[in-house]
């Protein structure tokens, strides 16, 4: 059994800022707190809880130190909240989402009614939703986007994880509905590409392994482009969750990784689909 590797793996830029700075905190010997996962993988929160960094669900959780804002970013009144209590703040948000959260104030000064397309509870949206003013809503499904109001001035912005593809139908939708409209694409290019590899991986193979955080949504992203073009996509965190059921009597198996996991987990799930196959080759009658 052969196992195709996407043409992209292993982490973004964002990603591997976030956790190199998460680490330099780490080795100062300061007292470091992640708000939230610093990125959405299990591998690596586990690797910087070894190194001492805690997780905290909230900024009244660190007394002293350092609170490191996450690659998803936080909205001002968080940011605001770190540097009252005195804490020191390190700022691990990607670039992009920093681009995506200008934009997004950008449309709520100019008194646009902002429209993100993006899940209502994730971090980055929640971050995005602090940007936004009163006058946003969230929208993830064309079910939603088709229950807009009429609006005077809608300003469109994206979480970074969503398919370009729903990004330019909600634009086009809001088009029909909005007098005036601006649109920033802030959909993340690193994660197009992801999904561009998930996609040509899915000409090549009839099963396809998923390898990131089940609460991963560029992750989860792969999983579903490779359904929707009739694939078995099987997401797993790590090699242990793999079943042999699910690649028994492949020649070749797709494999891929979102753009929080790490290579080494993706070359250890790598080497457990190749050892099922030498397991079924040595099973089966001469
Ligand atoms: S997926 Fe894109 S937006 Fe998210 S951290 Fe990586 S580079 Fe930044």
């Amino acid at each position: 059994m052969q196992v195709l590797l996407a043409r992209e793996n292993g982490f973004c830029f964002g990603v591997k800022k976030a956790v190199e700075l998460t680490e330099a905190a780490a080795e100062s010997g300061a007292s470091v707190h992640n708000l939230g996962q610093v990125v959405h993988n299990p591998t690596i929160s586990r690797r910087l809880e070894d190194r001492g960094v805690k997780v905290i669900k909230d900024v009244a959780e660190a007394s002293e130190g350092v609170v490191v804002i996450r690659a998803h970013g936080v909205p001002p009144r968080v940011r605001r909240e770190i540097e009252q209590r005195g804490l020191e703040c390190v700022d691990a948000t990607c670039s992009l989402v920093l681009r995506a959260q200008r934009f997004t104030k950008q449309l709520a000064d100019e008194g646009y009614t902002v429209v993100i397309l993006g899940t209502p509870d994730h971090p980055e949206v929640v971050g995005l939703k602090g940007f936004a003013g009163k006058d946003h809503v969230v929208v993830e499904t064309e079910e939603q986007w088709n229950a807009l109001p009429k609006m005077k001035k809608a300003g469109v912005v994206s979480q970074s994880t969503q398919p370009p593809w729903a990004f330019t139908a909600l634009v086009a939708h809001v088009a029909t509905l909005a007098q005036e409209m601006k649109v920033f694409n802030t959909v993340c290019p690193v994660t197009v590409k992801r999904q561009v590899a998930a996609t040509e991986l899915a000409e090549q193979v009839r099963t396809i392994v998923v390898v990131g955080g089940k609460n991963s949504a560029n992750t989860r992203e792969l999983v579903n482009l490779a359904r929707m073009r009739g694939r078995s996509a099987y997401h797993i965190e790590n090699a242990d969750e793999l079943r042999a059921e699910w690649v028994a009597g492949e020649d070749t198996v797709g494999l891929i990784g979102g753009t929080s996991t790490p290579m080494d987990t993706l070359l250890e799930v790598k080497q457990r689909i190749e050892a099922l196959g030498a397991e079924e080759r040595t099973a089966a009658p001469a």
